[in-house]
């Protein structure tokens, strides 16, 4: 950290670059410590790495227990200092006691106050969801930014993510879809991850943008970045591979999955084409969009003749189901307000009816009107894919496909998880 108490009650900041004799001096003649824990800390003044103070081995910090690194210090100081140059108050490293937190960063204005935590070691959720919650009960908004050296890239519209990552995704208080920040102090350089797709559990498709700090300001960092459907044919693509390999080394929770495929004799290769197509909100789902979707044919869909109709509420009765059992994982956002994993659930069914398998009959109430064929052949199967994705994206452009993101009706049907 770099803000200390001084003997005299006073605090001392090492953000700014101090000479290292005036420091070696100080540290000489002087005791320091934590504002936040009031506990001695140490003045570490090196000749390469960045002063700061750090609380004595096995006495650790009792607010704020992580490690910093030499990285995580200098993306906190640039942006210290970003935040700085476009004028606004910017307090580091202060202490909350109200709620007896420390964000690395808290920015005023007028009408609000934004924690904004840089982090570069991995926490646990339970720990990221308590910190987060504590400051908006306080009226201040959490800003979560990773450091960069946890953004993997794998293509240009696709990077790999894990839960940890997935926990960054914030929609920012307001109705649009989340995105990720990252910082990287060595380029200087925000990285801003938008219209995420997860394809599988680890791997996403996205939008990628890069900017450098000095060019970027605060409000537009945060500012929503426009929808952009670039993915549907790498979607198909992906798929293709996917029918393929995800059967080939099941993990325990696809037990159920090929069994209950077998049981209605379906090789795992060949699901329908309806099994598997991007939502607005997918994102919910830690489940691959393939298998949730699936599971709502398999348990619901697949079951009903043409002309039967149904109620919005049993499809969530299905997927509920399926989430108690484990079969279906609901992801842990606890940034994204606003929207609920029913959204996605409800997005599904509106490329159903888009793309003519289901008609909607009222707000809650569908028809099923037409076939989810099984592909005889994985050729057939492509073709399948192919056709449905090109129809979705279609339907996408022209704005058939309603995404009513903030307006999710289907909440009521929600069950506490
Ligand atoms: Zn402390």
């Amino acid at each position: 950290m770099f803000v200390a108490i001084r003997e005299n009650g006073e605090y001392i900041s090492l953000v700014e670059k101090w000479e290292r004799s005036d420091l070696l001096e100080l540290r000489n003649h002087e005791t320091f410590h934590c504002p936040a824990c009031q506990s001695k800390v140490q003045l570490k003044a090196g000749l390469k790495k960045t002063h700061h103070f750090a609380h004595v081995k096995g006495a650790e910090c009792t607010i704020k227990t992580e490690p910093e690194s030499e990285y995580h210090l200098e993306g906190k100081r640039q942006l210290y200092h970003w935040l700085q140059a476009q004028g606004y108050d910017v307090k580091l490293e202060p202490f909350l006691p109200e709620i007896s937190q420390r964000p690395d960063l808290l920015v005023t204005t007028q009408t609000k106050r934004f924690a904004i935590e840089y982090q570069c070691s991995q926490i646990d959720y339970p720990l990221f969801k308590k910190r987060s919650d504590s400051y908006r009960n306080e009226g201040i908004m959490p800003i979560w930014i990773l450091g960069a050296k946890w953004f993997k890239r794998m293509s240009a519209y696709a990077v790999r993510l894990s839960p940890f990552q997935w926990l960054f995704a914030t929609s920012f208080n307001q109705p649009i879809q989340p995105s990720i920040l990252y910082y990287c102090p060595d380029t200087s350089t925000f990285v801003k991850l938008s219209n995420l797709q997860p394809f599988t559990t680890g791997e996403a498709f996205c939008s990628i943008h890069f900017y450098k700090e000095k060019v970027m300001s605060f409000s537009s960092l945060l500012a929503p970045t426009n929808l952009e459907y670039a993915f549907q044919h790498l979607w198909g693509r992906k798929k293709q591979k996917w029918r393929l390999s995800y059967s080939m080394y099941p993990s325990n929770h696809l037990a159920t999955f090929l069994t209950a495929l077998y049981q209605n004799r379906i090789p795992p290769a060949h699901l329908p084409a309806e099994a598997g197509l991007p939502v607005p909100s997918g994102y919910w789902f830690h489940t691959p969009s393939m298998i949730w979707q699936m599971w709502i044919l398999l348990d619901l869909l697949l079951l009903l003749r043409k002309g039967d109709t149904f109620f919005f509420s049993k499809v969530m009765e299905v997927i509920s189901k399926r989430i108690a059992t484990k079969d279906i994982m609901v992801r842990q956002l606890p940034l994204v307000f606003h929207t609920r994993y029913s959204l996605a659930v409800e997005e599904y069914l509106q490329v159903l009816v888009a793309t003519g398998k289901l008609k909607k009959l009222t707000k809650t109430k569908y028809e099923k009107i037409g076939a989810f064929e099984i592909p005889t052949n994985l050729d057939e199967a492509y073709k399948m894919d192919n056709i449905l994705l090109a129809s979705v994206g279609k339907h996408e452009e022209d704005g058939l496909v309603q995404h009513n993101i903030g307006r999710d009706l289907s909440s009521d049907f929600i069950q506490k998880t």
